[in-house]
């Protein structure tokens, strides 16, 4: 097991009151799996990735409790500057916003070469050599010509190409990527996926995808975790949970998105908001906006049950809710 996150909780106190943005959050990555996490925003997403990657601004937020453990080890008793060497060289992370992560006062060349000087004690000709075949690899189209660009001139798709050589260059064992395709318009973002996707493959690394569009993640993940209010309400291999969700929030996310094989069903929403997270509802956090809610769901909160077949879902009703699609 490359990664495993156990009962990870992580609070932020606001004047409103203790917000649980990670309420109890557990999943596992292996070496060469793609796990796309899945929700809306707000849901937590976010949080658990920057508490893995050791990136958590502490305070605001707090760890209140759980494990991080990968490559055998939890993270989360490691001293600073261990964890400062982790990152980057064995775990990194790709942003939805390149031209904040990427440094703008640098030409990408001459920050593709750092990390090679930096952690790999190259010359700075032999680190330009080794950042010019890293945008090859990324399919920067004339890369040669452009490593002397800044990141401001180059449009949103190929800034992500950089920042996602930037994230594989010391060939870490898992990589995180948050909604790293969501700037972008949609035939970029395939591109952008497919590439990501390639490299995943090639270099075998964990993948932890993060986004808010199934659409997205449906052709590269292995297994989909669904977050909601702070905590994974579905877990399952992708095509399953495609097939049948086991969760009606899940449901209500597939069915919001247009598919070949639903033609003529009609579009949905899942109707209300999710909750603040300083206020999250009694019993099932969905209960308000699930279509499926009844009494048992308002006032006990549903276990993360085992559905079998490597799949969990927190519905009091998983079964019916998976019955209920299956052919
Ligand atoms: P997302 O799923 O969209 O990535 P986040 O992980 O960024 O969501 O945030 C989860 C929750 O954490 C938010 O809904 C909010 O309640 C809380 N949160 C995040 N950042 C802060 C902050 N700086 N201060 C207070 N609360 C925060
Ligand atoms: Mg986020």
């Amino acid at each position: 097991m490359l990664l495993e996150v156990r009962d990870l909780h992580v609070e932020f106190r606001t004047r409103d009151g203790v917000a649980r943005a990670v309420d109890g959050v557990s999943y596992t990555v292996d070496a060469g799996e793609t796990l796309a996490v899945l929700g809306e925003s707000g849901s937590g997403k976010s949080v658990t990735a920057q508490a893995v990657m050791g990136i958590l601004d502490t305070p605001p937020a707090r760890i209140t409790r759980g494990q991080i453990v990968f490559q055998g080890r939890d993270l989360l008793t490691l001293k600073e500057d261990e964890r400062r060497r982790i990152r980057g060289a064995r775990m990194s992370m790709i942003f939805q916003d390149a031209l904040s992560a990427l440094n703008p006062v640098l030409t990408v060349g001459d920050q593709l070469g750092e990390m090679f000087v930096v952690h790999r004690g190259m010359s700075k000709r032999d680190a330009r050599a080794r950042a010019l075949e890293l945008m090859d690899q990324v399919r920067i189209p004339g890369a040669a010509q452009r490593v002397r660009d800044y990141p401001h001139q180059f449009s949103g798709g190929m800034r992500q190409r950089i920042m996602i050589a930037m994230a594989i260059a010391l060939e870490p064992a898992l990589v995180i990527a948050d909604e790293p395709t969501t700037a972008l318009d949609v035939t970029v973002q395939a591109q952008v996926m497919d590439l990501l996707d390639e490299l995943q493959r090639e270099y075998r690394m964990g993948l932890v995808l993060i986004t808010h569009d199934l659409g997205v993640v449906a052709d590269v993940a292995d297994r989909i975790a669904v977050m909601y209010a702070g905590r994974i309400v579905e877990s399952a291999p992708v095509h399953d949970l495609y097939k049948a969700p086991a969760h009606p929030y899940t449901r209500g996310l597939l069915d919001s998105i247009p598919r070949l094989d639903h033609k003529g069903r009609e579009l949905y929403a899942i109707k209300g908001q999710p909750p603040n997270l300083t206020h999250v509802p009694p019993g099932c956090a969905f209960h308000p906006r699930c279509p499926m809610a009844r009494d048992i769901c308002r006032t006990d909160p549903p276990p993360l049950y085992d559905a079998g077949e490597g799949r969990r879902s927190a519905c009091h009703f998983w079964r019916e809710c998976r019955d209920d699609l299956r052919d």
